[in-house]
């Protein structure tokens, strides 16, 4: 496996690596929902082609200092675990290798991001869609994996990609749980032994809210009060926000007729967590 840190030891050996090539984009701390991204990037490629991961704590995408700097970084374990799922080429910039000290160009997205994660973090989607842009540059990669757990992440990439005629497949990958139904996550090992007991509640609040669809319910207020009546149950757990919205626009909606989704973003003290389930059934 190629480990490289610096960008332009990357742009030398990208040209030399065999094609095509699907790109991982991550922040480190890998977990088993990285590493599951990791093998389905080998799927699309075959075993001729090359797996790529990125391994970045992008600064301009963290919205608070706290969270940017309590960010773990285990770069041993990564790039072990990297290996071991099948990755080809790692690549470990530090911010100097990413951005210049003047850089003053970001791509900005300007409809799904006023909703979700992006009306709590200002800037937070922008920080995303240049630092990905910059390594679908980079790589000039022909396939990125990434996680639905992101789920407006993961919109706002496909249309940032759709917008700016990037030439990638994008390719959207399941979340992988905890055996209690927590969504992986890396800043899951900052919660304190209480606070991870309690917070596979996330999951079983937006479930035990999903289930009242198959009641007949398409009102978004008694489903997001189901959802608020459990999460509210832990003492230990703050709602940042709890949304219905369209699967699409992301939009809030009042009646579900068309795909929708339940997200929510909670703090456990200064860790925010979020997850979603998705409201499919027939309307
Ligand atoms: P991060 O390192 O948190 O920026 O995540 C890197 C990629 O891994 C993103 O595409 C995430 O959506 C994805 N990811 C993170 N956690 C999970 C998970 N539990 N299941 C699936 N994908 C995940």
């Amino acid at each position: 496996m190629i480990v490289v840190a610096d960008t332009a030891g990357l742009l030398e050996k990208i040209d030399a690596v065999p094609r095509p090539l699907c790109l991982v984009p991550t922040m480190g701390a890998l977990h088993e929902g990285h590493l599951s991204l990791i093998r389905a990037a080998r799927e699309t490629v075959g075993p001729q082609g090359t797996v790529a991961v990125s391994i970045f704590v992008n600064p301009i995408q963290f919205d608070r200092k706290e969270d940017l700097e309590k960010y773990p970084r285990p770069l041993e374990k990564d790039l072990a675990a990297s290996e071991q799922a099948g990755a080809d080429l790692v690549f470990t910039p530090d911010a100097s290798q990413m951005y210049a000290a003047d850089h003053s160009i970001v791509i900005s997205e300007n409809r799904l991001s006023n909703f979700l994660c992006g009306a709590s973090r200002p800037g937070h989607f922008s920080g995303v869609c240049t630092v990905v842009m910059k390594l679908f540059l980079l790589f000039r990669a022909q396939s990125a994996v990434f996680g639905k757990k992101d789920f407006q992440q993961l919109a706002i990439i496909r249309r940032m990609v759709r917008d700016l005629n990037v030439p990638i497949d994008i390719i959207g990958h399941a979340t992988i749980r905890e055996a209690d139904g927590l969504a992986m996550s890396s800043r899951n090992v900052r919660l304190s032994p209480e606070q991870r007991a309690d917070a596979p509640i996330i999951r079983r609040s937006l479930v035990a809210a999903r289930d009242l669809l198959s009641l007949g319910e398409r009102q978004a207020e008694p489903i997001l009060a189901a959802a608020r009546f459990h999460l509210e149950k832990s003492p230990l757990l703050k709602i940042d926000y709890l949304s219905l919205v369209d699967a699409e626009t992301l939009e809030p909606i009042a009646i579900i007729r068309r795909p929708a989704l339940l997200a929510t973003a909670c703090f456990y003290g200064s860790v925010r967590l979020i997850d979603h389930v998705e409201l499919m059934q027939c309307y």
